[in-house]
């Protein structure tokens, strides 16, 4: 079995082959090339956003599950319109002022538990790869100047469209196009580089000083950073019209080979049925629920758990259900931590872990369909507590179970989620029991279940037997 994943250039679901040349094992390919547009740092990311990052993450950790090398890179775009406004109104420079956000972002990253990626190239730190491209461009007759700026001629660009295979009808509406740059010859047009005035944020180059547009930021960090067609690019489905579109014109306009393999687009995290977006004003920081006593591991287990390919309605009641499963992998491990018994292993369970990782790699070869691969994990779950109800489990299989919980984990990243409890905060974690007791004699079970999730989160899990609640480290 290979992965497959929907490549929105073709519309179709196909095969992965890094490099393009098929090989007997994953081990054989080069290492999976990918890029992901990254944040524009002007203010702190939505939860939505991290959607999106998190599937990045996924991807990645799959692939790496399946025994891939992945090489993979994130930019940072630190110029644009709201970055520049942002540190002039503060009267910073725009490197500090984007230096905050981008320190802010990777602390939200990791306490999601995304892993770090190989490259963050930063917009500002790859003016040279865009000059050589505009040089290209302008070569062949693609690019046009007005007034200091220089715009990419799509009439001259007659493979235009072919991502996001935008309809004659958009095109005259010109709802979906930058209609604020008055001095396009067409309203498709896109500006590559913006003049800019001496007093401006700016960069010398051979055709005037200026700033890059938006689009050939990205172009240029793959182009500076792969050097050729790279495997797999991903964006929220957002950024399919006009960013991807307009990167797939300067790439392949500028290098005549194709961009990229496969298109891969997150679908959007909404509220009440709309997008979740700043400018909706509609959205939570991860500090929002943070500070209401959820766990960023539920976060994370929410986010991640509908296909990527699906909206998923944000709600609370949703990351109540998510601390709510959580808790039942969480129980498991107490279960398996208390089993005393010596002696021969059980029988059925090689066959029952054989089976949940064929199950499994079938669901997420799939396109990623983690929540079919959610659904076999938790069907394994329910297969062992079933063994150890029966009191048909050993001391031996109790750790090979655990292991399998850490293998699984390479790839969700909730499971032993945060670091272990500092041995000596035994007074914190009783005082934690404690409330929790007192929420649940209030009948607040909401209150008693995320003290549950945050002594979990730091590697603490709780049973609650007749005599009382027992705690125990996970790992
Ligand atoms: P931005 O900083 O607005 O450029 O967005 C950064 C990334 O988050 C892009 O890949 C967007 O497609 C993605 N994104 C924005 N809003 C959402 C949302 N509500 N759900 C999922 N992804 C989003
Ligand atoms: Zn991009």
């Amino acid at each position: 079995m290979s992965i497959k994943l929907y490549n929105t250039l073709t519309c179709r679901t196909e095969e992965l082959i890094p490099g393009g040349e098929r090989m007997d094992s994953p081990e054989q390919y080069p290492p999976v090339t990918i890029y992901s547009c990254g944040p524009t740092v002007y203010g702190p990311a939505h939860i939505g956003n991290f959607r999106t990052y998190i599937f990045n993450d996924l991807l990645r950790r799959y692939l790496k599950f399946r025994g891939y090398r992945v090489n993979h890179a994130m930019n940072i775009t630190d110029v644009d319109d709201k970055t520049i406004a942002g540190s002039s109104k503060e009267g910073i420079s725009l490197r500090e002022y984007t230096d905050r956000y981008t320190a802010t972002f990777f602390d939200d990253l990791k306490t999601l538990g995304i892993e770090p990626v190989e490259h963050n190239p930063r917009a500002t730190e790859s003016i040279d790869a865009m000059i050589d491209i505009i040089a290209r461009l302008n070569k062949k007759g693609l690019v046009y100047e007005k007034e200091g700026s220089l715009y990419f001629s799509i009439s001259k660009y007659p493979r235009y469209g072919r991502l996001s295979r935008v309809d004659s009808r958009e095109i005259k509406s010109g709802l979906r196009y930058d209609t604020d740059e008055y001095e396009k010859d067409d309203i498709r047009d896109f500006a590559l580089w913006k003049g800019a005035g001496p007093d401006e944020v700016g960069w010398d180059t051979p055709f005037g000083r200026g700033r890059p547009g938006w689009h050939i930021e990205c172009s240029a960090m793959v182009r500076k950073i792969f050097g050729t067609t790279i495997d797999i690019h991903t964006g929220g489905v957002d950024l399919i019209f006009p960013h991807h579109e307009n990167e797939i014109a300067q790439s392949e306009g500028a290098y005549d080979e194709p961009f990229v393999r496969h298109w891969v687009h997150w679908e959007h995290l909404l509220v009440d049925g709309a997008k979740m977006s700043k400018s909706k004003g509609n959205f939570y920081l991860l500090r929002d629920l943070t500070e209401k006593g959820h766990s960023p591991r539920s976060v994370r287990y929410l986010l991640m758990s509908a296909h990527y390919r699906k909206q998923l309605n944000f709600t609370i009641e949703g990351l109540r259900q998510a601390e709510s499963a959580l808790g039942r992998i969480d129980n498991l491990i107490v279960r398996l931590k208390d089993i005393r018994r010596d002696g021969p292993g059980n029988a059925e369970l090689p066959a029952m872990i054989e089976d949940l990782f064929s199950r499994f790699c079938e669901s997420v070869d799939d396109d990623l369909n983690i929540s079919r691969g959610l659904a076999d994990f938790f069907d394994f779950l329910h297969g062992v507590n079933g063994l150890i109800d029966g009191d048909a489990i050993s001391m031996a299989d109790a750790n090979l179970v655990m292991d399998v919980l850490k293998r699984i984990d390479t790839v969700f990243g909730f499971i032993f989620f945060g670091e272990a409890a500092p041995e000596a905060d035994v007074p914190w974690i009783e005082d934690m029991i404690r409330r929790r007791q007192e929420a649940k004699k209030a009948r607040d079970f909401a209150r008693a279940d995320s003290i549950r999730e945050e002594l979990s989160s730091k590697g603490i899990i709780l049973e609650d037997t007749k005599d009382g609640t027992r705690w125990k480290q996970k790992t």
